[in-house]
């Protein structure tokens, strides 16, 4: 007898001729994340992906642990993988699971024969294996409409597999299978969990952040970082980008109206990550925008910002409160760490009476106060890069 994990896909099954590279991409992520636990054997069946672990030391709640925050995995349970003859499967329908007969009320068995040489039908497994457990469990009964559990019997080339019950995955598409997003991310609650939502539709993330030195400290971007490094379990590897911005904000507090400071300020931070986005084959922005959050989130404000734009922003968080995004950040992990309480280069030089109702002219005439672009260049030539992952 061999533990293994089973995983289902989750909306990759619904692809068509092109299944096999989300597949792929599914099964190279796992890889990544579990290959430190030790050696295992990976391979797939229909829309179903067998884990099976090669060293003995290996401890499968661990490995289940790891997968589960995975993107692109519907449900995963953890099998059994027995010798294919009857009496066993009998046998381990009720050792393995006796636990979970104490508790339910009623099940239905599923057999699958991939292997045809097996001496029985599936419909016979099932039947059989049914009474079996009604004889030893007398409280429950067969539901084959709505059961609490299924238990399945899937006989294989090798071995005959047995599960019941099955894990929540954590849904989506593989990191990786919709392309590169660029994450403008800030040390507050809500940019992580855009870049959060973003790789569960699939996009592997670099970040993007300004810092304003000597009016942000050291420990501001460390915990920047520290947010990069618990989204990461999400999204595999990022890489982040730092840019320093000071020089930058220091002319915009300088030469335009003080309140479209915030406005100006976000723009430019556009133009800089789209530059670095380009030059790294990245072709999306991700931001942590929620409508009508603050001042620079209003509808118009909002406008005149995406208007610098050439490539797409993704703004997950658009249509959601506050207090959803919190929950979201909480279960991510990332809650705790976004309200310690550093200074942003953000907050800094806030006006105090931002425009909520900005007008693109008057942006583009306060812009043409000063020539910004030597700064800008200067500010990407600044760029430092730091890979950042939790393996
Ligand atoms: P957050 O909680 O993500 O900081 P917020 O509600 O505080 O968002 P703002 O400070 O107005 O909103 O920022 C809006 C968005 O602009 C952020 O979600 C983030 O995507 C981007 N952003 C803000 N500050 C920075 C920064 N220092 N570096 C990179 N991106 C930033
Ligand atoms: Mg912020």
């Amino acid at each position: 007898m061999k533990e293994i994990i089973l995983i289902k896909n989750g909306e990759i099954a619904l692809k068509g001729l092109n299944r096999g590279n989300f597949e792929s991409i599914l099964i190279k992520n796992i890889n990544k994340q579990i290959e430190k636990l030790g050696r295992f054997k990976i391979s797939k069946s229909q829309s179903t992906i067998y884990i099976e672990p090669i060293d003995n030391n290996i401890n499968i709640d661990i490995v289940l642990d790891k997968l589960k925050d995975i993107f692109g995995i519907a449900t995963l349970c953890k099998a059994f993988a027995i010798e294919k003859n009857f009496e066993n499967i009998k046998q381990y329908s009720i050792t393995k699971f006796d636990e979970i007969f104490r508790n339910i009320s009623s099940f239905r068995v599923d057999a699958k024969r991939a292997d045809k040489t097996f001496p029985m039908l599936s419909t016979e497994i099932e039947s059989k294996i049914g009474e079996h457990i009604l004889n030893k469990y007398k409280n429950i009964s067969v539901n084959l409409k709505n059961p609490d559990i299924h238990l399945t019997v899937e006989i294989r080339e090798r071995f005959a597999y047995i599960y019941c019950g099955k894990i929540e995955g954590a849904k989506g598409m593989p990191v990786g299978s919709s392309g590169h997003g660029m994450l403008m991310l800030s040390g507050g609650i809500d940019s992580p969990v855009a870049g959060y939502m973003m790789a569960k539709r699939g996009l592997q993330i670099s970040a993007i952040h300004f810092i304003a030195p000597p009016y942000t400290s050291d420990k501001a971007e460390e915990k920047v970082k520290e947010l990069a490094l618990k989204l990461s379990k999400y999204t595999n590897t990022i890489a982040y980008y730092s840019i320093n911005f000071t020089e930058i904000q220091l002319a915009i507090k300088k030469y335009c109206d003080e309140n479209l400071f915030t406005i100006i300020m976000r723009r430019i931070m556009i133009i800089i990550s789209e530059k670095i986005a380009i030059s790294n084959n990245i072709n999306c922005l991700i931001s942590g925008e929620s409508l009508a959050q603050v001042a620079s989130q209003t509808l118009l404000a909002i406008s005149c910002t995406n208007e610098i734009a050439n490539m797409p922003i993704f703004r997950p968080l658009i249509g959601m409160d506050k207090l959803e995004i919190i929950d979201i950040a909480k279960k991510i992990d990332t809650f705790e760490t976004s309200i310690l309480p550093y200074e942003d280069c953000c907050t800094i030089f806030t006006p105090k009476h931002p425009k909520t109702k900005p007008d693109i002219t008057s942006v583009k005439i306060n812009e043409s106060k000063f020539d910004f672009m030597p700064i800008i260049e200067k500010a990407i030539l600044s760029v430092k890069l730091e890979m950042i992952s939790n393996y």
